[in-house]
């Protein structure tokens, strides 16, 4: 072979391999959730205009706004409660209105965890309940049903309260097993609306490094509606600021270094200091 063919072969050889890797990351980074040019209004009060953007596999998105900017509307629109007055909202590729894998998507709103002290289920039960969701709910649990709940327990670190009465335990610790619960069905997004609200400071921080746990070790990918962006800051990798439409969205880096007179402009005070 002369030497000029050994070239042109170990050419192609790298040119076909970054092809292959190239491929191989547009796979792992497909868009799990895609919304196009999306308006949306409860009957006559305008509340998003023209929002587009992306969450790809893997990505962990803070999405911060002021009271009244719309962030739990467009939850709801990712989640298929609410309809967009135009343009189209895509999860997993297809079109949220014929989407069928709900069990894809685990939610827990900032309401979940207003527990009354006396309200009758042990953690054990509210977390076996998040089961129906996967397998139907007429039918049977399957038989290792207990392991899954210990895992998902595990998952957030709340495995020995397993007997414990949900309505006796703290506003984080249940708030740990809803997300349990929303994690024995498996899912590969996790979308979270101020899940916080009502959590001290100090059990905050560990609750945000669970978060970041379950996005890294188990590449779950994470939606997180906050006013804590200080404290959330270096455990997310996208930041998305929504005031009826998206100012921005990109990486947390490029966040970073968007003055506080831009978010101002947008906000009317920066949200870096929304508390
Ligand atoms: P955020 O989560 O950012 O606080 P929301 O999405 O809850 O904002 O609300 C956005 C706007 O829509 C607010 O002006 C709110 O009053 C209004 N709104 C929310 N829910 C409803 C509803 N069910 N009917 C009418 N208006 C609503």
């Amino acid at each position: 072979m002369s030497l000029q063919k050994k070239w042109k072969d170990l050419y192609l050889q790298i040119v076909n391999r970054n092809d292959y890797q190239l491929e191989r990351r547009e796979i792992m980074t497909k868009p799990l959730i895609e919304l196009q040019n999306v308006s949306f209004q409860y009957e006559h009060t305008k509340v998003l205009h023209n929002i587009s953007f992306r969450v790809s596999e893997g990505d962990f998105l803070a999405i911060l706004g002021p009271n009244g900017s719309g962030k739990s509307t467009l939850l709801k629109l990712i989640l298929g409660i609410a309809k967009p007055l135009s343009g189209e909202v895509k999860l997993f590729g297809e079109s949220v209105s014929s989407f069928q894998h709900r069990e894809w998507i685990g939610y827990v709103s900032q309401k979940s965890n207003a527990f009354n002290s006396a309200f009758p289920a042990t953690v054990e039960e509210v977390v076996k309940s998040g089961l129906t969701k996967k397998i139907g709910l007429f039918k049977r649990m399957p038989k290792n049903a207990n392991e899954l709940v210990v895992d998902a327990l595990k998952a957030v670190g709340m495995e020995e309260y397993l007997d414990r009465n949900i309505g006796k335990l703290s506003g984080g610790q249940q708030q740990r097993v809803f997300i349990a619960r929303a994690l024995i069905s498996e899912p590969k997004l996790l979308i979270l609306d101020e899940p916080t609200v009502g959590i001290d400071h100090e059990n905050v921080q560990s609750f945000y490094d669970m978060l970041a746990r379950l996005n890294k070790e188990q590449q779950i990918t994470i939606i997180l509606v906050t006013h804590d962006v200080d404290t959330v800051s270096n455990r997310i990798s996208h930041v998305a600021c929504l005031n009826q439409t998206i100012h921005f969205h990109g990486y947390k880096k490029d966040f970073d270094s968007i003055s506080d007179e831009q978010l101002n402009g947008w906000y009317g005070h920066s949200v870096r200091k929304i508390h």
